[in-house]
Formats: structure tokens, sequence, C-alpha cells
């Protein structure tokens, strides 16, 4: 029998999950099919709406509750429904007590005119347009910080916004290995990067027949029909208002098809992540996504294991061949599947290939690090961006606009939000083992088409937890293992060594990992 206090929380809960995905529907709008007379209002819209739901958790209601429902909280098994629901709310409510209504506005004004300065200053290759407001966000973010005083390492704070649980001493561990295996193999596969022609993808596609293409191919993914849509944006994203209801937006060059492509890949995973939550905890704070590394462990398993594996090819290059006779007619699964996994030491982050992607987020991670804990001066940012990629990547950057100044995270104040990213990557590989391991014919499986399979492994063992457990317990519930990173490389080493025939000594490191 639930106490009345756990039925108040429940009620008071479900009316912020109800703000938080009304919220998320602006947004979605906003990104999608507002013309841009909308953007003043809209914003306003947004900034009550995460007004009032700041309120609603904070409320001293929200505390007593709470209290009262500490012995009855004890009195369950930690990952029931109840005993999650509590602890998540109480989790909720305590962060946002910590930060001072003033701090959070103060934020949120600097996000919105950083952002629009990053715009001007990515425009005119101009560091030093950004260059005050970056200041002025991390300023924000040290008192941000101060709001947490038993933090470890100021970086667990903003770490901890996106990746609840994870410590900065384990996500620079096992970035540093991750680093550590892939120098060596990158520097390999980059010496034969002529081996692999992709050519044949950076032609005229029409963009009508892309989108046509993009649609029979979502129709394909394990998500049931009535339960969402595709649309176009500038910046491919997912969202969900419900489990039912999930809406992926991707973008389409002309002359590359390989990016709407993949982009909707990516954005189907986070959906089907969206997706999958336990039916029993919807409108409560549980049947969201855990973590943003979780969440990218699910778009890039779709997009790379999956969308980049030879089995989806022989599957898939006939509707490709199909829609674009003309263009591609001859290729067979083997040219797709060679040609999607180029490698290329390239400059842009969202553009990069599957394996030096995680390059990419080691300099805004080792930078975000500098920021905050390593006295780097922020005026010296581009240099210090520009010596690492020249570092990682072995090239130059011949502007500002295509180096520091090309992503948007840090102008809108937001770090500790890069390395997720990589842990994604790290988890997805981990995931893929233990359920090439359940299923052993998962391969066979993909290759005609039966996708559901992997789908209902991921749900099983990830999707239905939502918040209920954080992202290290999911892993080493699916895995048996801690969140490490052997499987991921392993992954890497064998699809890498075999597209570019490497020979193995070049690659295997110092034998400092046992793979
Ligand atoms: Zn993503």
């Amino acid at each position: 029998m639930q106490p009345a206090a756990y039925t108040e929380l429940r009620e008071r809960l479900a009316e912020v999950h109800d703000l938080d995905r009304a919220g998320a529907v602006l947004t979605w709008d906003e990104r999608t099919k507002m013309p841009p007379g909308g953007a003043a209002a809209r914003a306003d819209q947004l900034a009550t709406l995460v007004r009032v739901k700041h309120y609603r958790i904070a409320a001293d209601e929200v505390r007593r509750l709470l209290d009262e429902l500490r012995p009855y909280e004890e009195s369950l098994a930690p990952d029931s429904t109840e005993a999650s629901l509590i602890r998540v709310a109480r989790r909720d409510h305590e962060k946002a007590r910590r930060v001072p209504p003033d701090l959070e506005a103060d934020l949120a004004r600097a996000a919105a005119t950083g952002e629009h300065a990053w715009r001007e200053a990515r425009e005119q290759n101009d560091f030093g347009l950004l260059l005050p407001h970056l200041r002025r966000n991390v300023e924000l973010r040290q008192r941000y910080v101060e709001c947490f005083p038993d933090a470890e390492d100021p970086y667990d704070v903003l770490l901890d916004d996106y990746e609840p649980g994870m410590k900065t001493a384990a996500m620079e561990r096992l970035l540093g290995e991750l680093k550590d295996a892939l120098l060596p193999l990158t520097a390999a596969v980059l010496e034969r990067s002529r081996a692999v022609d992709d050519s044949f993808l950076y032609d005229s596609f029409d963009v009508a027949r892309q989108r046509e293409l993009v649609l029979a191919l979502m129709q394909r993914m394990p998500i049931a029909t009535g339960t969402w849509r595709l649309d176009d944006t500038s910046h491919p994203f997912a969202t969900a208002f419900s489990p039912t209801d999930v809406r992926i937006a991707t973008r389409y060059s002309e002359g590359n098809l390989s990016s709407a492509v993949f982009s909707a890949l990516h954005e189907m995973g986070h959906g089907l992540y969206e997706s999958g939550v336990n039916g029993d905890t919807m409108r409560t704070p549980l049947c969201r996504p855990v973590s943003l590394g979780m969440h990218e462990s699910q778009s890039r398993t779709w997009e790379n294991m999956v969308g980049r594996s030879r089995a989806f090819w022989r599957c898939y290059h006939g509707l490709f061949a199909g829609t674009f006779p003309d263009k591609l007619a001859g290729l067979g699964p083997e040219d797709f599947y060679r040609a999607v996994n180029k490698v290329r030491a390239s400059l842009i982050r969202v553009e990069a290939d599957e394996l030096t992607y995680d390059l990419h987020v080691l300099v805004r991670f080792e930078l975000e690090r500098a920021m905050f804990t390593g006295g780097l001066d922020l005026a010296d940012l581009p240099e210090a961006w520009n010596e690492r990629v020249r570092q990682y990547l072995g090239i130059d950057v011949p502007a500002d606009c295509v180096g520091v100044l090309q992503d948007v995270h840090w102008a809108e104040g937001g770090f500790g939000y890069f390395p997720t990213y990589s842990l994604g990557n790290i988890i997805a590989g981990q995931l893929w083992e233990a359920a090439h391991a359940a299923i052993p014919d998962l391969e066979q499986r993909i290759e005609h088409g039966q996708l559901a399979p992997l789908r209902d492994w991921l749900r099983e063992h990830v999707h239905r937890h939502g918040r209920k457990l954080d992202s290290a317990e999911i892993v080493a519930r699916a895995t048996g293992r801690p969140i490490e990173i052997g499987p991921y490389v392993r992954y890497l080493r064998d699809k890498y060594g075999e597209v570019y025939e490497l020979p193995t000594e070049d690659f295997s490191g110092a034998g400092t990992m046992r793979m």
C-alpha cells in the first residue's frame, strides 16, 4: 500500500513531467517548423516553462513530502519503481534547491547571448567576438560549481548534469586509455586512407529523392507505425513527447549522400531509446533516458555498429541503388561497406568518421579540464586547440571558424557535455559485444533486415530502466563488467584492421592493454 504522500508526490511530478515535455514540443517546433519571426516569443515561452518547472521541483512542499517518505523509501528494494522515483525526485529537488534562481537566470541569459555571439564570431572567423562571452560563461559556471561545495573536483559538478553519478577521475581514465589505443590505430589507418574509395557518395543527389530514401529506411527500422515522424531541420536531432510520439529530424546535403542517411540512423537510435522506457513509469521523472552518454550509446549503435556494418549493406544496398540507379547502379554491398567506413583526418567533429571522432572529443575534453582546473587563459584557447588537432589528427587548422569556433556548446555554457559523446561510443562497444553473445546470429539477422532482436535486447537491458539505474549500473547488469574500453577498441581494431588490411603490429600499441 503506497502512502498518501507518495501519491501526492507522484501527482506533482506528473505535472513537472508534462511541463517538461510541453517544452520539448515547443523546441521541436522551433527547430523544424517555426518561421524566424517566432524566435523572440518562443524564447519567452520556453523560459516561462523552465521557471515554472524549477519552482515546482524546488518547492518546500516537495521537500516535506520527500522527508516524510524517507522511511517508506528505506523499506523498499532500491530498484523498485517507488524507491527509484523518490530517489530520483530527491536528486532533482536538491539540485534545483542548491542553485539560486538569480544564477539560473544569469546562466540562461548568458547562454542565449553567447549563442548569438557565437554565430557572429563563426561567420566572421573572429574568436575575439566570442571571448568576452566565453569568459562570462566560465565565470558563471564557476559560481554554479560553488553551489556544490562537497564535490571532489569542480568538473564533477559540470559532468553530473549530463552524466549523473559519473566522476571526472573515472572519465579521465577511460578517455585516456581510449586515446592511447586510438592514436596508433588512427595513424596506421590514415597512412592507408587512399585504399578506400568513397567518391561515389559525393556525387549530386536530388534532395527530394534522398528524403524518400531516408523515409524508406526509417520505415524499416524497428519502431511501430504511428509512433514517430521524420522532419527536416538544420541541425539533426531527436526528441520524444511520450514513448509513442518520437520525432526524428535530419538535414539533406545534395553533394553528400551519407550525411542525411547516417544522421537519420543516429537520431532514430536516440528515438528508439525514448520509445523503449517502461510503461508503468509514465509521467514520472523515471521515464526519461538516464544520461547523455547512455543516449549517445544508443544513437551510435544504430548509426555505426548497425549502419556501418557489412550485414546492413548486404541488406540495404539495393534500396540505395534503386533510388539512384543513374549514380549507384552496379555498386555492390562491399563497395558501400568500404565507402561508409572511409577514414580521413578532418577538421569538423560532426562530419568526422567513426574512427577519428573520439580524437575530436578528446581535444575538447582536455581543453575543458584546462579551462576549469588547469589555469588555461581563455585568450589562448585557439592556439591550444590548434596544437592538439595537429598532434592528434596531423592537420593544421587554417581558421578558427573550422577550429575552436565550430561547436556551439561552450558559447552556451555547456561544459561537461563533450566527454559524454565518447563515453557513448565506449558503452555502445560494450553493449554491442554483449548483444552478440546473447544473439549469436545477430549479423545474419541484420543482413535479413531483422532489426527487432537487437532492439528487444537493448530495450530489455537499457531502455526500459529509464532513470531507475545510472549508466554504470545499466552497463554492469547488461554486460557483467564495469564500463571499460576493451570491447569498443576490439570492435574498431577488427573492423578497420580488416578494411584497411593493417598488419597487426602496426596498431597494437606497446602491449599496454589486454584486449
Ligand atoms: Zn546523438
